[in-house]
């Protein structure tokens, strides 16, 4: 029996690659600072993974920016804009300014897109193809990997994005092909890979080939038995480890079963009951191992060990001990890396922490596991039995777990609590006499730069060495600074800027109750972004208003508009860490109750606008589609709990990023938002036709300013932006925004792209006026 660790946290356990990266891009520190960097921190995950006594040893899964993008290095598909950089600059720099756009004297380039990774919130950079898209090998990652990972005599296990899924992955950057017929001439470069990792030395080579977990065509199983019947043909040593997470095989498993591959990767915490089917499959021949994925990667709660030796005792009495290996679900990227670093008892008690593991801890239970699997009797191992078991049922008895007044309150839901008064049209005609914004009002998402100075105004008020009050005033002062900002631009409607927030999901954690708060619990977003997802354990109330303060002081310092800001209930779930003792749905409806509060009270202070932003909407789908609609139901039903508590005057917004609308715009629409604001400006408005077809019939703002960048649009390309939808949608349902929030971005190009989005909005007014 093997133990087998599917991929491992790399930003660094305090963000340390963050921090460098952040600086290199600055140019305060060095390549060599960088790249040493990454050296350490993969070395610190394979020894520490070769000391708890892992058999399968990930390499290749640290990335500098993202795995995907890595691939698309590594496969040589560079689109023709980065022709130039990539014949004058270093691999490195071209590959950041794929993933960022990169803005010089010399050059002026645009970012990959970006998108989230299956249904997870962590974002990849889109492959793009042309029709007759050439690869090269141009970049030997995986194999620099292996070999320094060798150098200090641990023999990893190699991780490669197959072909398949890095082809469905990406996008077709024009007509009169399929991405998936590239697979000819992409095939070539993969076997050179292959052959580089065998040469170097490699005997077990795990490819992702998560896209079995989706829905997907018979051509595109057919290219997946051309890539693993001809990998085997021409690597017939090679041990190759068949890996998808996420979700069941499901009807792709009669395909899968048939693949002459050495083991197979099943996600058993996602998809419990594929075991069984694989087990009494007919053409399940037992010519292959199993990798039984049971530990948790996407989530922190403790793995029930009782209940898991019992799954692998009877794999093993079913198939032979030699075919069973134990591994985490997925790869760890999406846990936080050590729970040892949790020594806030404020933050997070130990009534929570002895239910929770991260990577590291995850790492052990695997070892732990085993070793039970095996007979080890010994006094080490069985305390450990003997403390989960007792941690567990300490859990399930817990009093911190079950507030009886919040469950009373989701049993006496009514359907009218989840509906608006009036219908849209007659809603938006009292907004407009109520708010008297000029056509193509302009706004933005919500949070105005989070500059140092401001978060360590945080950092101090949590290690106590500024009192409340000094806190508050220095908030109180940033506010008003934001206010006046946009009133001397020009914004119509304007925001409090959420210098109060360090994160749009952990603030709401911190105050409502349920929730505890880690202090390294971080999980990389994308690039050098991290989150701290709340750890949601217990039942969720409001126990006091959360934002209104600011808010109210906001709005008291303007007579303009001002939009108060909440994170909605499915986003809150989206990007916590749930609780696993009851289903999301009810979880979801808690939070949306609570969130409700803080609306209602918000408009009782006399907010007209306020913003519901639910930009994890999409990822939460299932990734089948057969088990779409019962998410969204009641998706959409707690967005519409949290938002329908307020008079028709009152303007709701809604806010989604990254968001593929195509298959879900009647539920987006369902959601009756009075406006929605989108990320569009990378698509170049491609996102909009969607609403456009669909005729989509409230407000919207299509963001004209990719905020993922450091680039400042110019007034023309935001005019042509514009243009572009004018053409598309009522020019009376428009709305001029930057496509997200501007926290990570600095003030001074803040305050350019902000200056050349009015001026553009105003053109366009002036414009409308000649019309008439
Ligand atoms: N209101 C949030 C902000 O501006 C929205 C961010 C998001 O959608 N990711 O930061
Ligand atoms: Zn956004």
């Amino acid at each position: 029996m093997k133990t087998n660790v599917l991929g491992y946290p790399r930003i660094g356990a305090k963000r340390e690659l963050k921090k460098v990266s952040e600086r290199y891009w600055k140019g305060t520190a060095t390549k060599t600072e960088l790249v040493e960097m990454g050296k350490q921190l993969k070395l610190s995950n394979w020894k520490l993974m070769q000391n708890a006594g892992i058999d399968l040893i990930p390499s290749n899964d640290f990335s500098f920016y993202d795995q995907v993008l890595d691939a698309t290095l590594t496969y040589g598909c560079i689109p023709a804009r980065y022709q130039k950089i990539k014949e004058k600059e270093s691999q490195l720099d071209l590959y950041f300014a794929m993933a960022r756009g990169l803005q010089n004297n010399e050059f002026d380039v645009t970012a990959m897109e970006m998108t989230k990774w299956f249904d997870t919130n962590y974002h990849y950079l889109v492959p793009e193809f042309t029709a007759n898209q050439e690869f090269e090998l141009f970049s030997l990652k995986p194999v620099h990997e292996f070999k320094e990972a060798l150098a200090h005599n641990i023999t990893t296990k190699p991780v490669v994005l197959s072909p398949v899924t890095y082809l469905l992955l990406g996008k077709e950057k024009e007509g009169g092909f399929n991405r998936i017929d590239l697979l000819d001439n992409l095939l070539p470069v993969f076997y050179k890979l292959i052959e580089g990792l065998v040469d170097a030395g490699a005997t077990y080579i795990q490819i992702d080939e998560p896209c079995l977990a989706l829905d997907i065509t018979d051509k595109d199983r057919e290219a997946i038995k051309k890539l693993y019947s001809t990998l085997a043909y021409k690597f017939p040593e090679l041990n190759v480890i068949l890996t998808s997470y996420f979700d069941c095989y499901g009807d792709n498993l009669e395909t899968v079963l048939q693949l002459p591959v050495h083991a197979l990767h099943l996600d058993l915490v996602r998809c419990s009951l594929q075991l069984d089917d694989i087990l009494n499959a007919t053409n399940f021949k037992n010519d292959k191992i199993l990798s039984l994925g049971i530990i948790d990667g996407r989530n922190i709660w403790k793995t029930n060990f009782e209940d898991t030796i019992a799954t692998i005792k009877k794999v093993e009495a079913q198939i032979g001990k030699d075919n069973v290996w134990l591994a985490t679900s997925c790869s760890l990227l999406h846990s936080p890396y050590d729970l040892d670093l949790e020594e806030s008892e404020e933050a997070l008690p130990v009534s929570v922490k002895q239910w929770l593991a991260f990577a590291k801890q995850k790492v052990d239970e695997l070892v732990t596991l085993k070793k039970l699997a095996a007979g080890d009797a010994s006094k080490e191992v069985l305390t450990k039995l003997v403390d989960n078991t007792r941690a567990l049922k300490a859990k399930k008895e817990s009093s911190i777990i079950h507030n009886a007044a919040v469950k009373a309150r989701l049993s006496l839901l009514t359907a009218k609590d989840s509906e608006r008064n009036a219908e849209f049209l007659s809603r938006q005609k009292i907004q407009k006499d109520q708010l008297k914004l000029p056509a193509y009002p302009t706004t933005t998402i919500g949070s105005f730069p989070q500059t140092k100075e401001v978060r360590s105004w945080r950092s101090k008020f949590k290690k106590k060495e500024l009192s409340l009050d000094a806190y508050n005033q220095l908030i109180k002062q940033e506010i008003e600074e934001t206010i006046r900002f946009q009133e001397k631009i020009g914004l119509d409607v304007l925001v409090h800027g959420e210098c109060e927030r360090n994160d749009m999901v952990e603030y709401f954690g911190e105050k409502l109750e349920g929730f505890a708060i880690s202090n390294f619990g971080w999980v990389q977003s994308y690039g050098s972004r991290a989150v701290k997802p709340p750890i949601l354990f217990g039942d969720v109330s409001r126990p006091v208003p959360m934002t209104v303060k600011w808010s109210d002081y906001a709005q008291s310092l303007s007579s303009k508009v001002v939009k108060g800001m909440l994170t909605g209930p499915v986003t809150i779930l989206q990007w916590s860490f749930v609780r696993n003792d009851q289903s999301r749905s009810e979880t979801c409806k808690q939070i949306a109750l609570a969130i409700r509060d803080e609306v209602n009270d918000l408009e009782e202070v006399g907010l007209q606008a306020i913003q519901v932003d639910e930009p994890a909407i999409r990822e939460g789908l299932p990734l089948r589609k057969e088990h779409w609609s019962a998410y969204l139901s009641w998706a959409v039903e707690s967005f519409k709990i949290a938002t329908s508590g307020v008079a028709d005057k009152t303007q709701i917004h809604t806010h989604m990023c990254y968001c593929e609308f195509n298959d879900i715009i009647q539920h987006i629409a369902n959601l009756d938002a009075d406006v929605i604001t989108i990320e569009t400006s990378r698509s170049k408005m491609d996102l909009l036709n969607v609403f456009v077809d669909f005729k989509y019939p409230n407000e919207i703002g299509p963001g004209v300013y990719d905020i993922h960048s450091p680039r400042v649009p110019e007034v023309s390309e935001i005019e042509e932006l514009l243009q572009k939808a004018s053409k598309l949608l009522p020019v009376d349902n428009i709305w001029v925004n930057p496509d997200c929030g501007l926290k990570t971005r600095d003030w001074p190009e803040t305050k350019l792209a902000l200056e050349n989005l009015v001026q553009a909005a105003k053109t366009m007014r002036s414009k409308l006026e000649t019309a008439y």
